[in-house]
């Protein structure tokens, strides 16, 4: 990074307004980001080594992160996921302001993380297998979908990029609140978040023409399969007759219920009850 004779910012810094240099871009990032200098004052030799995923991390606030979120989509389609509008919405939706700031450079790997309270924002690359099996089994946009298992947020925004109307609940009240303290600032007029305990679903929103669960229990519940429209789809980890957790695929047809087991999953489990 060739900065070495210019003089370098000081804080607050004053920058010129006409495309400054990479290096001087990701300072004014940085400067613009208080939560984050207040977690990691002012590492200077980071901006200078920053590294594609760094520079999420340095600017927090998607200024460069629509490259890295870019490269995650690339790998997630080189997984198999082609369905265009889940791409899409993949990328717009920025998963680093799901994540605790400790962690926001990790934010763009195809890996779960914590999210308090034990448990895990899923992989990417699962939200999008997930939600591309949803997507499959309809034209076009997807009706109302239910999720199971809010967590931070993030798979709901996902959803909503994809669907007419999203009503998604979490059983933990700590984490429902975070989740609507995340999604604030996105204004999702499609996405209503639910405190509640998922097993039984949510009556009130059914029929509905998607289901999709980011907790696996040992089968899928009855309520769940009861609300499902005929025609609609329901996506949730469950354990197996092999004694494994395994993605489930339950399709409503006009003439019965068909289910399809697909690959080995690892998600939190699905627990009844609210706490
Ligand atoms: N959708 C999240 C994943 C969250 S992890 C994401 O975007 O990454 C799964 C969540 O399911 C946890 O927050 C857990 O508390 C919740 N959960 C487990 N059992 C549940 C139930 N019966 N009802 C609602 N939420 C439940």
């Amino acid at each position: 990074m060739k900065d070495g004779g210019k003089a370098r910012p000081t804080f607050p810094a004053r920058l010129p307004v006409s495309s400054p240099p990479p290096a001087l871009r990701q300072t004014v990032a940085r400067v613009s980001q208080p939560a984050l200098s207040a977690v990691q004052p002012v590492p200077r030799p980071a901006i200078k080594t920053a590294a594609p995923v760094r520079t999420v991390a340095a600017s927090g606030v998607g200024m460069d992160s629509s490259a890295v979120r870019a490269a995650m989509v690339r790998k997630i389609q080189a997984q198999g996921v082609s369905h265009t509008g889940v791409l899409a919405a993949l990328q717009a939706v920025e998963r680093h302001r799901f994540v605790d700031s400790a962690l926001v450079n990790q934010a763009y790997e195809d890996t779960s993380l914590p999210i308090g309270l034990g448990q895990t924002i899923s992989k990417p690359g699962v939200v999008a297998r997930m939600i591309e099996l949803l997507c499959a089994s309809q034209a076009g946009k997807l009706g109302r979908v239910l999720e199971i298992g809010t967590g931070c947020g993030y798979q709901a925004a996902v959803l909503a990029h994809v669907a007419r109307e999203v009503y998604s609940i979490e059983r933990l009240r700590g984490l429902h609140e975070k989740a609507r303290e995340n999604l604030r600032a996105f204004r999702i007029s499609n996405l209503h978040l639910l405190f509640g305990d998922g097993m039984v679903g949510y009556a009130k929103g059914a029929p509905y023409a998607a289901i999709i669960a980011a907790a696996g229990g040992n089968d899928i519940p009855q309520a769940w399969i009861d609300q499902l429209a005929v025609g609609g789809r329901l996506v949730a980890p469950a354990v197996t007759a092999a004694g494994q957790q395994n993605l489930v695929v339950v399709d409503k047809t006009a003439t019965g219920i068909v289910r399809t087991e697909l690959e080995a999953v690892f998600f939190v489990p699905l627990k009844s009850g609210i706490a």
